[in-house]
């Protein structure tokens, strides 16, 4: 039988990087670099609500962390450290070394630090809390989008959507598609580097968790401005550009979610300087839209006509029931 202390020391010990002090004492001891911010945040993943029962323990290791640097990532800061509270129905060494396996090697991509935790027991679900930085008051946020700014949008937008409808049988990819559309589902890339250069350039960002239009009208909430988005110019994976007219794959590149790309606000005139970026960063950027006067959000086809979308993004306490613009801002 493993201890909760084994069990810490076995998977989740590391080397605590330049902390002051990291797993293994009350708390630990973090210092930002002088002249810099600490911009935290946390996310939790429940099984059966954030993740299949069945997932497998490597992508639920790795996706638990890319949530939160995708977090940080959309605040431009730099991830440093982190803290895991996991809660697991029992203590299964395969189910944790592939479950820490997937956390790690994220971690040591991005230079994060693991400096603590709690480990309880009970129904799996896995909360962590991200550390980042960043240079005093540059933080990116959601309530500076101004009228006549761009909308941009890295990589593809709806694939782990479109992943989660071929599950359900509600599409059918296959080949590359396919491929390309479950990586996104089982394991997000959040977009740190991009987040960073964004710095200084955007207006205001934030990740693409709820789907395109919510989070679109999550920022325009917090502006207190309205966007028009052209659907023609929404990047999705080339296997289903041809099929953008179809309901399904509608839905699933306006209103899914858990795309974890980075959707931002650029003031115009700034193309040359977002095609350095993408060609630097070897990551598609596009624009997709601008920000107008007014409030909500307008997804206009071709003809300039508005396309009704069922935003429909997951609410935890509507019972299903989709939500509204609404959004909490900043004070
Ligand atoms: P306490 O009882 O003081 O809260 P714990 O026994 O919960 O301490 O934890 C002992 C040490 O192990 C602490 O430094 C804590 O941060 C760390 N820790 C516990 N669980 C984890 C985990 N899942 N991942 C990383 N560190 C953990
Ligand atoms: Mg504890």
């Amino acid at each position: 039988m493993t201890t909760e202390f084994e069990l810490i020391e076995r998977y989740f010990s590391r080397s605590a990087g330049d902390a002051r002090l990291g797993v293994g004492d009350d708390a630990a001891v973090v210092a930002p670099a002088p002249g810099h911010d600490l911009v935290v945040t946390t996310d939790t993943i429940v099984s059966g609500v954030h993740f299949l029962r069945d997932a497998e323990p490597r992508s639920l290791g790795n996706k638990a962390l890319a949530v939160n640097l995708s977090d940080l990532a959309a605040m431009g800061a730099r991830p440093r450290w982190a803290l895991l509270a996991l809660t697991l129905p029992k203590a299964d060494d395969e189910w944790l070394s592939a479950f820490a396996e997937g956390f790690h090697d994220l971690a040591r991509r991005h230079e994060v630090a693991l400096i603590g935790g709690d480990t309880t027991r009970g129904p799996l679900a896995i909360t962590v809390t991200a550390f980042g930085e960043i240079a005093s008051g540059s933080a990116l946020r959601r309530d500076a989008a101004q009228v006549d700014d761009e909308l941009w949008v890295s990589g593809q937008i709806g694939s782990a959507a479109l992943a989660l409808r071929h599950i359900r049988g509600e599409v059918r990819l296959k080949g590359k598609g396919l491929e390309a559309c479950m990586a996104r589902l089982e394991t997000p890339v959040p977009r740190v580097e991009l987040g960073k250069a964004l710095v200084g350039v955007a207006s205001s960002a934030i990740d693409v968790s709820d789907g395109l239009v919510a989070d679109a009208g999550h920022v325009c909430a917090c502006s207190a401005v309205g966007m028009e988005i052209s659907y023609a110019d929404v990047p999705s994976i080339s296997e289903v550009t041809h099929l953008k007219g179809d309901q399904v794959i509608r839905e699933a590149l306006l209103a899914g979610g858990d795309d974890y790309e980075l959707l931002f606000t650029v003031p115009a005139g700034e193309a040359r300087q977002m095609d350095a970026i993408s060609a630097r960063l070897g990551l598609a950027l596009t624009r997709i839209g601008r920000v107008v006067a007014g409030a909500g959000v307008r997804v206009l086809d071709e003809s300039g006509e508005s396309i009704a979308v069922d935003i429909g993004g997951y609410e935890h306490f509507a019972g299903g029931t989709p939500p509204t613009d609404a959004a909490v801002c900043a004070g």
